[in-house]
């Protein structure tokens, strides 16, 4: 029996008002395990009400203080439930289990991070060049944030926008992808354990035009914080401006990693796998355009078939298994258009290229880690995002070629550099137009630290203190201490 869902508004667990559900669906097993709540409009007012009224209620007049330790307690809470979550997150997304458990650990840290960080966000006294006059600035949440996520990590991409907007004094309501939505109202039940008042955390569950929408127009949201697909956030994004909201877009990659001849290749080779192969590709951070130097191509290619060649598939939850299903039916088939794509345009298929089904692959949602050599940096399979385990190797002579490689993408979210020259390692972070530069290591994130893109790749960042700011607005106030009588119509300089 799937199980069946109720949507997460004002602290109570209520039906959708069109009394109307879909099926969430196993990748591995292609089963429907759960029923979720197709939300629209008026659903979607009601959690935006919710969270408006919150603003004003217990949760606004609260201290900085105790809100941080709110935060705190549902940290702990994840952590104590770490397993039940990832085990639905699983389901849901078809990510191995052994990454996702600690996926969702470390997730908890964000909100220790922020919730230590809600009492010590400061304005300051402006020392001004004006006499008489005393200026200060403060910080003011901006008040309903909505949060619209995808689905290869519905829990952590929320808890990226969730813990700062939270921090930052916000009040809620979460959209996570129609494909994984369960695991947002599993972290819902630990909002109600922690004690949050209601409608500081609401959860709406849905489709892109049905939902999603309603909630980006909602009059009362101030702010949206999207991560998808371009197609998505350029449509949100054009929503939003028509009401001047605050928008942050964390959009797609196909971000180069680029392996010079000095690097250690051994090193090199794992990072570049982790970077394409892990998560099945099913990461906007994927390292799937391999920029390699031309004097060790062959070399290298070898030791990434001798590795990736070998990679289990299979069960995601088994312990031993390195590359599960694709998460949903239309990427699956969207990768393996890739493949025709690429072959179509002259690259060489060296490993992988195919699908798999039969015995232990389930409902046969799978594909084989893939590499292409002999791809130039004009193809289709160099420029668009596949989002999949489906990597492009690309020659490059030297560092200014690598640079000019690397940025020749409309995306600029991140770039891998593998070289032991430290002078190559500032050269070329400081020219690679990429949020993210990563040397001798690929794929690592941080709460301390900010994420996000440049060009195509998004707008504005998450993690560390800038992110905080981003839900913040600030103001200047003037106060005079001038006992002289102004003049009414002249202003002085
Ligand atoms: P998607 O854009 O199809 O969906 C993302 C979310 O937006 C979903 O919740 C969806 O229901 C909602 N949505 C879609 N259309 C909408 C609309 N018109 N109005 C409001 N909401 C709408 O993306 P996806 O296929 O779920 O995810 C894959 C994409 O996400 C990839 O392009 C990937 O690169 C990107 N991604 C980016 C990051 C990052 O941090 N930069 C992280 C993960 C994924």
């Amino acid at each position: 029996m799937a199980v069946r869902y109720q949507l997460f508004i004002n602290n109570e667990w209520v039906d959708p008002k069109d009394g109307a559900w879909f099926d969430s669906l196993d990748p591995f097993s292609g089963e429907a395990w759960a029923q979720i709540p197709r939300a629209t409009a008026a659903d979607v007012d009601l959690a935006v009400q919710a969270a408006a009224a919150a603003l004003n209620g217990p949760w606004g007049r609260m201290s900085a203080s105790d809100r941080g330790m709110l935060l705190y307690k549902l940290g702990q809470l994840i952590e104590q439930h770490a397993e039940r979550l990832s085990e639905i997150e699983c389901l849901d997304n078809g990510k191995l289990k052994s990454e996702v458990s600690g996926q969702v650990r470390y997730m908890a840290k964000y909100f220790y991070y922020y919730g230590g960080l809600a009492d010590k966000i400061q304005g300051a006294v402006i020392p001004m060049d004006k006499p008489k006059v005393f200026n200060f600035t403060r910080y003011e949440p901006m008040g309903v944030v909505a949060t619209i996520t995808p689905w290869n990590s519905s829990l952590l991409l929320t808890a990226w926008k969730l813990a700062p907007a939270l921090c930052a004094g916000n009040t809620v309501v979460a959209k996570p992808s129609e494909h994984t939505s369960a695991s947002l109202f599993e972290l819902a039940k630990l909002f109600e354990v922690a004690g949050f008042p209601p409608g500081v955390f609401n959860v709406i569950t849905g489709f892109g035009a049905e939902a999603g929408e309603p909630l980006v127009t909602h009059p009362l949201v101030a702010r949206v914080a999207f991560t998808g697909g371009d197609a998505g956030g350029k449509r949100v994004n054009m929503l939003a401006a028509a009401h001047f909201k605050r928008v942050s877009l964390e959009l797609g990659g196909k971000s180069p990693h680029i392996v010079f001849d000095d690097a250690n290749l051994d090193r090199a080779a794992n990072g570049v796998i982790t970077g394409i192969f892990s998560a099945g590709g099913q990461t906007c951070m994927a390292g799937s355009r391999l920029l390699l130097q031309e004097s060790i191509h062959d070399r290298f290619v070898d030791k990434l078939i001798s590795i990736a060649g070998k990679a289990k598939l299979g069960n995601p939850r088994d312990a031993d298994v390195q590359v599960g299903p694709v998460a949903t039916k239309p990427q699956f088939d969207k990768i393996v258009e890739y493949f025709g794509i690429a072959r179509d345009e002259g690259a060489q298929c060296v490993l992988g290229g195919r699908s798999r089904s039969g015995a232990g692959f389930g409902a046969g949602q799978f594909v084989e880690p893939t590499i292409f050599t002999g791809v130039h940096n004009g193809m289709r399979i160099a420029q668009e995002e596949v989002f999949g385990p489906v990597l492009a190797v690309i020659k490059f002579k030297d560092e200014a070629d690598a640079v000019r490689i690397g940025n020749d993408i409309r995306f600029g979210l991140a770039a891998g550099i593998w070289t032991q020259s430290l002078h190559r390692a500032l050269f070329m972070s400081e020219r690679l137009k990429a949020g993210t530069v990563w040397v001798n290591n690929y794929r690592s994130t941080s709460y301390t630290t900010p994420f996000g893109g440049f060009k195509h790749s998004g707008i504005g960042r998450e993690g560390g203190m800038e992110a905080v700011k981003e839900y913040l607005e600030v103001k200047s106030v003037w106060m005079s201490s001038d006992l002289d009588m102004p003049d009414p119509f002249i202003r002085k300089y």
